[in-house]
C-alpha cells in the first residue's frame, strides 16, 4: 500500500500549483463577478498542461498515464480550487473531467472521436443533464423520454438547473450527457443515457439567476422532437440509469475534490490571519478558541484528503481490474465524500470569516465567494446530502433501510 503520491503526481501537482496561483487565482473574483464564462487563455493553459483531457485515453487527446485518471483528476480539481474558490473554473474542469470518463469509457468510437478531442483542447464543453421540474433527487422518476425511428431517437421533455448551457450554446460548443425514457414501462430499468449536442435543432434554453459560481451559467434545457443518432448513446439501451450512476461515481468524487481544494486554502487563509493578527497583546492564534477550533477543521480535512485518495484509487482500480469493486462498492465510498466534503468546507470557510471579523465580510478575501460557491453542492448539485445518506445507508444497513433498485 503506497499513500504517497508518485514523483511525476508530484510533479503535476507543483506545475498546476504554479499556473494556477499565476493565472486563475488573480482573475478568480473578475470571473465570478462579470458572468461571462471562463476565459478562452485559462482553458487553452489548462488544455496544454494536459489537465482537460487527464481522464481519457491518449487516442482521443487523452493525457493522464492508464490506470490513474481519476487519482491525476483529483490533484488537478484540487490545485484549481485552491486558486479559484468561487467554484466557476473547478466546477467546469471537474464536469467535463467526469462526464469525459463515462464518455472514454462506454461511448462508442464516432462520439469519442467527435467529443472528447475538443473537450481535451478546452474547446467543448460536456457536462450532465438529469435533473428535471418534478425533482432532483428522484431520478428514476424522470419524465423525458424518446422513440426509436429510422435509425435515431426523437428526444422530448425539459431539463433544469443544467451547468453549461451557455457554455455550450454561446460560449463554446458541446453538449450534455442526458437522461431519458425509452421504455416507458419498465420504470428505472427503462431509461437511456446519451450525449446530447446543445445546439441540436428543436432545443431552447433558459438561464436561471444563481448566487454562486458566476463564471458557470446554470440553466434550462427543453427537447422539441430533438434528433439524435444512435451511436451517441452511452452503453446499451434501456440501462442508461445504470450508466448514468456510474458517472455519478466518479463526478461526485471530483465534486468533493473541488470542496477539499477550497477548504484548504481557506483553511490556510484562516491560519495565516490568526498568526499574524495581534490583540489583547498576542496574536490570535495564543487563543485555544481559536487554534483547536483550526486543530479540529484540519484533522478533519486531512482524513477527507485521505478518503478522497483512497476513493480515487478505488475507481482507478475498478477501471483496470474489472471484478475487483463494484459499482455499490464505490458508491458507497463516494457518497461519504459527496457527504462530507461541502458541509466541512462551508464550515470552514465560515470558520475563517469568523477569525478575521469584518475583512472577512469584506471583497478584500474570498472567503465569500467560496460560500456562495460551495454551498451548490450542499443544496445538491451533483445530488444532495440526504440522497448521500440514502446510499450510505442502503449499503452499510441494507434492503430493511433503503432497498436497491
Ligand atoms: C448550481 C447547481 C448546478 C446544478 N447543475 C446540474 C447539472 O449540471 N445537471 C443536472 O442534472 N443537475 C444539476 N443540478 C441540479 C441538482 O442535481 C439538483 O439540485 C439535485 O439533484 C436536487 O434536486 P432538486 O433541486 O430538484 O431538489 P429535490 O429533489 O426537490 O430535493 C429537495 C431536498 O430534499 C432532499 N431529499 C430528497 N429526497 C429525500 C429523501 N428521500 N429523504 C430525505 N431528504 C430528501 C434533498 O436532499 C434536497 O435537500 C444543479 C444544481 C445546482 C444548485
Amino acid at each position: 500500500m503506497e499513500f504517497r503520491l508518485t514523483a511525476e503526481q508530484e510533479l503535476f501537482k507543483r506545475t498546476l500549483r504554479e499556473y494556477c496561483e499565476k493565472n486563475i487565482e488573480p482573475i478568480a473574483r473578475e470571473v465570478d463577478e462579470k458572468h461571462e464564462g471562463i476565459p478562452d487563455e485559462i482553458l487553452e493553459g489548462l488544455a496544454e498542461l494536459g489537465v482537460l483531457g487527464i481522464t481519457f485515453p491518449a487516442a482521443y487527446g487523452g493525457t493522464a498515464p492508464e490506470g490513474e485518471e481519476l487519482t491525476y483528476a483529483n490533484i488537478a480539481v484540487q490545485e484549481i480550487a485552491r486558486a479559484d474558490l468561487s467554484m466557476s473554473i473547478p466546477v467546469y474542469v471537474l464536469l467535463q473531467l467526469g462526464w469525459a470518463t463515462l464518455v472514454g469509457r462506454h461511448g462508442t468510437e464516432e462520439l469519442k472521436q467527435e467529443l472528447l478531442p475538443n473537450v481535451a483542447a478546452g474547446k467543448w464543453f460536456v457536462g450532465i443533464a438529469t435533473t428535471e421540474p418534478g425533482g432532483g433527487s428522484d431520478v428514476a422518476n424522470i419524465q423525458s423520454n424518446a422513440v426509436q425511428k429510422d435509425g435515431k431517437f426523437i428526444l422530448n421533455g425539459e431539463k433544469v438547473y443544467i451547468s453549461g448551457v451557455c457554455e455550450t450554446t454561446e460560449q463554446r460548443d458541446g453538449g450534455h450527457l442526458t437522461l431519458f425514457r425509452t421504455d416507458p414501462e419498465a420504470g428505472h430499468k427503462g431509461m437511456t443515457f446519451a450525449y446530447v449536442p446543445a445546439r441540436s435543432k428543436g432545443i431552447t434554453t433558459t438561464l436561471f439567476d444563481d448566487i454562486g459560481r458566476g463564471g458557470l451559467s446554470t440553466g434550462g434545457l427543453n427537447y422539441k422532437d430533438v434528433e439524435l443518432p444512435e451511436s451517441y448513446v452511452l452503453g446499451e439501451v434501456n440501462r442508461g440509469f445504470y450508466m448514468n450512476m456510474e458517472g455519478f461515481n466518479v463526478a461526485r468524487t471530483l465534486v468533493a475534490s473541488a470542496c477539499v481544494g477550497a477548504a484548504e486554502k481557506a483553511l490556510e487563509i484562516g491560519r495565516d490571519h490568526v498568526t499574524n493578527r495581534v490583540l489583547f497583546g498576542k496574536p490570535l492564534a495564543k487563543f485555544e478558541g481559536i487554534s483547536f477550533e483550526i486543530a479540529e477543521d484540519w484533522s478533519k480535512l486531512f482524513q477527507l484528503k485521505l478518503l478522497l485518495q483512497y476513493t480515487s484509487w478505488m475507481i482507478d482500480t475498478f477501471y483496470k481490474e474489472p471484478g475487483s469493486f463494484t459499482h455499490r462498492d464505490i458508491s458507497e465510498v463516494v457518497s461519504m465524500c459527496k457527504l462530507e466534503a461541502p458541509l466541512l468546507s462551508v464550515e470552514i470557510v465560515k470558520h475563517a470569516m469568523m477569525y478575521m471579523g469584518a475583512q472577512g465580510y469584506t471583497k478584500e478575501v474570498p472567503l465569500g465567494m467560496a460560500l456562495r460557491g460551495l454551498m451548490s453542492y450542499v443544496v445538491g448539485a451533483e445530488g444532495g446530502s440526504n440522497i448521500q445518506k440514502l446510499i450510505i445507508a442502503r449499503e452499510y444497513i441494507g434492503d430493511v433501510a433503503v432497498p436497491y433498485r
